[in-house]
């Protein structure tokens, strides 16, 4: 099994990007980590959110997703980019994170896209206000919306298995295995991200697409804050309903795509901006679930001190 599949950004146009920027200030890299599959160390890829003096932002948004694009060639050539996701929650049903006091954070999460204006929408708050997010796309919207799948992974967010169809009956092996199989297999070939990220559609565990998912190794993520945008409450009460649920670790389930979306799009930066004042900072899930684990050591070793004195 080959351990380090790190990709390395292609020079040419690395340096092509210094030719025709100027400056090019690497000390704003925002880190993106895509860990592959097997390997158990790091390998941090830091090139996102590029900034060139005197560069338009068209002209940087189309270098960067040039680069992105030929990275994400790459990444399929040697097999595939994958989240890191702590072996404990592979297969593990997750609704929210158990941390230390300290971290107020939270996780954002959008299912049910990619789709027309929203998507986009909502990808334009969060990159206004440099926050990463996770997506559960659908396999057959991705499918009429590839560009949109690919600009969730160009921008840095986590793209996530929401099944192909949506459907809430009870599926046997063979029909589970076709809504997540191929949900993932064309999420890599659209993003060249092999996924290990889950969610049932409607929370149903129960009728086999779940435990198909869990024999996978997926981690099942639910949610601790539902804002039940899907009902198309006015904005102000999805925001109130948003916060009241809100808490350290909690996960946030909303809709970027599956209808109208545009009272949860009116409602984001609300969203945001409040929790924020609130303390909070956002993470996407694979950074969620290392932060449990990394608070969980961290008090191991308090205890194992105390003991040891
Ligand atoms: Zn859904």
């Amino acid at each position: 099994m080959e351990n380090n599949k790190s990709f390395v950004w292609p020079q040419g146009i690395l340096f092509a990007l210094m030719a025709l920027g100027g400056s090019v200030s690497l000390g704003l890299f925002v880190p993106m980590t895509f860990n592959s599959y097997n390997a158990q160390t790091k390998n941090a890829i830091n090139i996102k959110y590029i900034e060139i003096k005197g560069g338009t932002q068209q002209r940087l948004n189309n270098i960067r997703t040039a680069m992105l694009s030929s990275w994400q060639q790459q990444a399929q050539v040697k097999g595939g980019i994958s989240y890191s996701i702590p072996a404990r929650f592979q297969g593990a049903t997750i609704s929210e994170a158990r941390l230390a006091p300290k971290d107020k954070v939270i996780a954002l999460t959008f299912d049910d896209g990619p789709w027309p204006n929203s998507t986009a929408q909502v990808l334009d708050i969060l990159r206004r206000n440099n926050i990463k997010a996770t997506f559960f796309v659908i396999g057959q919207n991705l499918k009429n919306f590839p560009n949109l799948g690919k600009r969730i992974v160009n921008e840095g967010h986590v793209i996530a298995n929401h099944t192909w169809h949506h459907w809430y009956h009870f599926m046997n092996q063979q029909a589970a295995a076709y809504e997540i199989d191929h949900t993932s297999d064309l999420i890599f070939q659209t993003t060249g991200v092999k996924t290990n990220l889950f969610r049932p559609p409607g929370g149903i565990m129960h009728n086999g697409v779940a435990a198909y998912a869990r024999n996978k190794k997926y981690a099942i993520i639910m949610w601790s804050a539902d804002s039940v945008d899907y009902r198309r409450p006015s904005p102000s009460v999805l925001l109130n309903r948003v916060l009241k649920e809100s808490r350290p670790g909690g996960i946030v389930l909303m809709h970027d795509g599956g209808g109208n979306r545009s009272h949860t799009v009116a409602a984001l930066p609300q969203i945001i901006s409040k929790l924020r004042q609130q303390g909070y900072r956002f993470v996407t899930i694979p950074e969620l679930l290392e932060l449990q684990v990394k608070d969980e050591k961290l008090i191991a070793n308090k205890k194992e001190k105390v003991t040891s004195h």
